[in-house]
């Protein structure tokens, strides 16, 4: 068996120490006698499993007592829903930084529940940067600030958090999560789909500062209020048992690596290469403002755009797959988070110099 480079965004490469585990775990976890897969989320041998991922995700990002984290369902899709559902209280509307498709998605959403003031939007340049902090308009009166940490489709990353005026900050970290260090306390409220940097998909983290939950809007859904989820320890209905898991097994993994700083200094690393392999190529480009760089997607472009199917095609044959882009925006994208190995990189670095020697 020879295993690939996948730079699929998500759901994206596992560690294979990960896969591993699983598949000698997969029959019997411990002295259970049964499968993860098989057993009741209530039982003891679950509720260790479930109570160990917590904590090492607690360590991990060194997140404040006084934060709930909470394991759902339903996406980072459902969030952008569940946000407003349960931090606008009183207020009538909420502040929304707009740096591209996701953003764009988690906006469409709230401002079915409430008004949505666009703080700054990047729309006008292609998505191509983020709107520098001192044009940000902050409405003081808003519920809460949104943004997005890194736009996965277009490859736009903030590199530090910015200041919220005030306001509590909710960020959207579904395809960055875990591949830098963070000042949890800086937010009010942080959410995160597994499928990229924490696991498979089918599990959302939800990491939210305790005084902001308990309030909802009329008419929502018990499913959709994170204080039931927290007084019910996430497991107000059947949750991913197997998902939850396989989180924690990356979790793990991502502990005995060293830790989020240690994957960043490989992050950086991985990520300069491929940007100046791109920079220093007359066949390739990025658009994205170098300040802005997503070190975990990075989309680039050929210069005849015809040849963009070809260079995926033949990259596949090689091994390196999902390089396409999304459909949305189309030309080639490579999805490097924390399972993918330097050695992937290298490898795609040396296609893409075989490949412009070829037909550039
Ligand atoms: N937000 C970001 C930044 C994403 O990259 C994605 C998925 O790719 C989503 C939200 C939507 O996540 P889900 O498909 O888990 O709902």
């Amino acid at each position: 068996m020879t295993r690939i480079y996948n730079f699929s965004a998500g759901p994206s490469m596992l560690p294979e120490a990960v896969l591993r585990r699983a598949g000698e775990e997969i029959l019997e976890w411990g002295e259970s006698g049964m499968s993860v897969m098989e057993m009741s989320h209530r039982g003891k041998h679950f509720g260790a499993i479930a109570e160990k991922a917590e904590a090492d995700l607690r360590e991990l990002l060194a997140i404040p007592p006084e934060y709930k984290v909470l394991f759902l369902q339903g996406g980072a899709t459902a969030q952008f829903a569940m946000v407003p559902m349960n931090l606008l209280r009183d207020r009538a509307a909420a502040c929304y930084v707009d740096t591209g498709i996701w953003s764009g998605k988690a906006i469409e959403e709230a401002s079915r529940y409430c008004d949505v003031v666009v703080a700054a939007t990047a729309r006008a340049g292609g998505f191509t940067t983020v709107p520098p902090r001192s044009e940000w308009r902050i409405d003081s009166d808003a519920a809460y600030l949104h943004y997005t940490a890194n736009e996965t489709i277009n490859g736009v990353e903030f590199q530090d958090v910015p200041d919220s005026g005030g306001l509590p900050l909710v960020c959207d970290m579904s395809s960055n999560i875990l591949s830098r260090p963070i000042d949890v306390s800086r937010f009010g409220l942080i959410y995160a789909g597994a499928q990229k940097n924490m696991g498979p998909a089918g599990i959302t983290v939800v990491i939210v500062r305790e005084d902001l939950i308990g309030t909802t809007i009329p008419g929502t859904p018990t499913v959709f209020d994170y204080k039931k989820h927290a007084d019910n320890g996430s497991m107000l209905n059947t949750p991913p048992t197997y998902i939850w898991y396989l989180l924690g097994l990356v979790l793990e993994w991502l502990k005995q690596e060293g830790g989020v700083a240690v994957l960043e200094t490989r992050n950086i690393r991985k990520a300069q290469k491929l940007y100046a392999a791109i920079d220093a190529s007359a066949l390739y480009s990025n658009p994205i403002d170098p300040a802005f760089r997503s070190r975990m997607n990075v989309p680039f472009r050929l210069a005849d755009a015809r040849l963009e199917k070809t260079f995926a095609a033949e990259a596949a044959a090689r091994g390196l797959v999902a390089l396409e882009g999304h459909r949305s925006v189309g030309g080639l994208r490579a999805s490097i988070y924390n399972a993918m190995p330097e050695a992937g990189v290298d490898a795609l670095i040396a296609f893409m110099a075989d490949f412009e020697h070829r037909y550039g």
